[in-house]
């Protein structure tokens, strides 16, 4: 791993102990932001992630902070603020529930998935905002949302629960981005297709991306990478970007 020379700041990432979030964290640390990664439960992927960064010269700290937990997201961006200036987000923690229908779905199921995916990234927003907002007193930043494919082609008969908190996701993405553009922070969505990470074992189909693969229109599912690839260009490239929601979903 090649360390910029520039220092970029602080990128807090949500889940960035696996899957995309993992991803994302390489590549941040790798062009030179300090990289704050949250995780809910598993610290011996999170510590893997922050020490494979370490021995390529980066910066980054985990922290286990559960998103849907108010207390929990404020003591998260306390610790990312111990590490410098915040000036990414990239709010990706997310989770499916076991595939199932909307008709045998109860309310427990759908809140928990509410909870995390739209009322704990509204949370991390919001303490991005605080700290980044030139109303606030601060620099400015850049805001990147995973949402999902998921939210335009509503998961029939896999869960459609999920799929209906990344259409809020979206939303937020484009709300946020009007309230917050005069403020010098830019806030755009990902939407990532079928990526080759746990998240489908976790939703009861721990073969979804060898059975689903080869029917898109790629031929083959994502790699965490190529979602990273993208988030990274939004937070470093892509200055005339916001409210944007781009598809990395290989035409699914
Ligand atoms: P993953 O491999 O299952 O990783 C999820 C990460 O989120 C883990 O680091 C996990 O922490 C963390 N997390 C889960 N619940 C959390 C909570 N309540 N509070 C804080 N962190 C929590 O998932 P992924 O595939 O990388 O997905 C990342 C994002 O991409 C999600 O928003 C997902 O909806 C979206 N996405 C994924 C795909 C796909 O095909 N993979 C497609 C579209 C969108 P622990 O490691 O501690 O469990």
């Amino acid at each position: 791993m090649t360390l910029s020379i520039e220092s970029r700041g602080v990128a807090l990432v949500t889940g960035g102990g696996r899957g995309i979030g993992a991803a994302t964290s390489r590549r941040l640390a790798a062009d030179g932001w300090t990289v704050c990664l949250t995780y809910a439960k598993d610290e011996r992927s999170a510590a893997a992630v922050v020490s494979d960064i370490q021995v390529g010269g980066g910066r980054a700290r985990a922290v286990q902070a559960d998103i849907s937990d108010e207390a929990a997201v404020i003591s998260a961006f306390a610790h990312a603020d111990d590490l410098g200036s915040l000036t990414a987000l990239v709010a990706n923690a997310g989770i499916v529930g076991p595939v199932t229908r909307v008709d045998a779905m109860d309310a427990r199921r759908v809140r928990k998935i509410f909870d995390v995916n739209v009322i704990g990234t509204i949370l991390c927003c919001r303490e991005a905002v605080i700290r980044m907002s030139r109303l606030r007193g601060g620099d400015g930043g850049s805001i990147v949302l995973i949402s999902s494919a998921a939210s335009r082609l509503g998961s029939p008969g896999e869960y459609v629960d999920y799929a209906a908190s990344k259409g809020a996701v979206d939303t937020l993405g484009v709300g946020l981005a009007k309230e917050v553009a005069g403020e010098g922070i830019r806030v755009n969505v990902v939407r990532p297709g079928i990526i080759d990470t746990d998240i489908h074992a976790s939703g009861g189909q721990s073969d979804r991306v060898q059975r689903l693969g080869p029917t898109l229109p790629l031929g083959r599912a994502g790699t965490a990478d190529e979602v990273a690839s993208a988030v990274r260009w939004f937070l470093a490239d892509g200055t005339y970007c916001t409210g944007a929601l781009l598809d990395v979903a290989g035409a699914r």
